[in-house]
């Protein structure tokens, strides 16, 4: 059989894609202390990093996963006036490196850099990402104790990934009391930053689910809501912005709607969520059937988008040809578990 090239696979109507992914936590000591975070451990004043995840751990939930070309590094923030910030930063680069040896692509998201953090681990990831969460008094009220999510430091932190030109995701945390209008000055920020600078291949429309033993399924009323927003997204941001669904927030058999409202990325799906874990991943089997029945392809990807891969390092791109290749080969040899 011929090799697949991604051309075959991305051409043409119905490819909604999602990227295989692993997620690496560096740490889940964090200084800010979000309303609704439940990932967070409150940081050791001694030692922040105490609870660092190390090489030796970080391989083996690597070798668990082999067929995930993206390394998610999903980490607590240290506080950029710690003694201990510099530390922190070289333990994402170390896990980069990691991820690197293991021939995958890493993609951190852990926080707003300063710029030479920024550029150090952009020579090392593939893409990377910040979530703007939203703007207006809601967002304000859950971040009255995190530092680093007040507005003006996430705007100059997504300025910032422009000005280095680093593919990049953010995305809205919708649902937590927010207006209509909070939403669309949100999402016509975006669409600006995308004008200027070009870098957002992605931008995640992320219903907020309460935290529990068991997943609280969106209701109808719900859905419709955001179903609104996908499509006031879809026609605000510039049509080269991927629109991401995480699936497991939203209701498998009412996926197709979302689709047919404008998203057409389901993001990286690891086996499953470290920030929501009381909603289960569907598996790629489960989602290509449900796309399949809409006439929609699942196909998967790397963490950057084929349109922003020119923009990486040289010895980026190399790498993500290498992962692409084995992606692409897998969609034959599948399935996906
Ligand atoms: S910054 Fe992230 S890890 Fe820290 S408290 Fe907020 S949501 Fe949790």
């Amino acid at each position: 059989m011929a090799p697949i090239s991604p051309a075959d696979v991305y051409r043409g109507g119905g490819a909604i894609t999602w990227s295989p992914s692993v997620t690496l936590v560096p740490t889940r000591s964090c200084f800010n202390a979000c309303g609704y975070c439940s990932f967070r451990r409150p940081a050791n004043p001694v030692d922040p990093l105490a609870d660092a995840l190390p090489d030796g751990e970080a391989r083996a939930v690597l070798g668990a996963r082999p067929q995930a070309a993206e390394v998610l590094l999903l980490s607590g923030e240290v506080s950029p006036s710690s003694p201990h910030r510099r530390a922190w930063l070289a333990r994402l680069q170390a896990l980069s490196r990691l991820a690197w040896a293991a021939g995958r692509l890493p993609h951190t998201n852990a926080g707003p850099l300063s710029l030479a953090e920024m550029a150090a681990l952009g020579r090392l990831n593939a893409s990377m990402g910040l979530m703007l969460e939203g703007l207006g008094p809601a967002y304000d009220a859950l971040h009255r104790r995190a530092p680093s999510k007040r507005l003006e430091v996430r705007l100059a932190q997504l300025e910032q990934a422009g000005r280095l030109g680093i593919p990049f995701t953010s995305g809205l945390l919708l649902g937590v009391g927010e207006s209509q209008a909070d939403r669309r000055e949100a999402l016509e920020v975006l669409a600006r930053l995308q004008r200027r600078w070009g870098h957002l291949q992605e931008v995640i429309l992320q219903p907020f689910r309460p935290d529990g033993a068991t997943a609280e399924r969106l209701t109808a009323a719900e859905q419709a809501d955001l179903l609104g927003t996908i499509a006031e997204a879809r026609r605000t941001l510039p049509p080269e912005v991927h629109l991401q669904m995480p699936p497991n927030l939203w209701p498998l058999e009412a996926l197709p709607a979302a689709l047919a409202a404008g998203i057409d990325d389901l993001g990286g799906i690891d086996s499953g969520d470290v920030i929501n874990p009381a909603y289960p991943q569907p598996t790629p089997t489960e989602l290509a059937a449900v796309l399949a029945r809409s006439g929609y392809r699942l196909v998967p990807r790397l963490c950057v988008h084929p349109a922003w891969q020119s923009w990486l390092p040289a010895a980026i791109q190399e790498q993500a040809r290498r992962a692409e290749s084995r992606l692409l080969a897998s969609i034959s040899s599948g399935p996906w578990s």
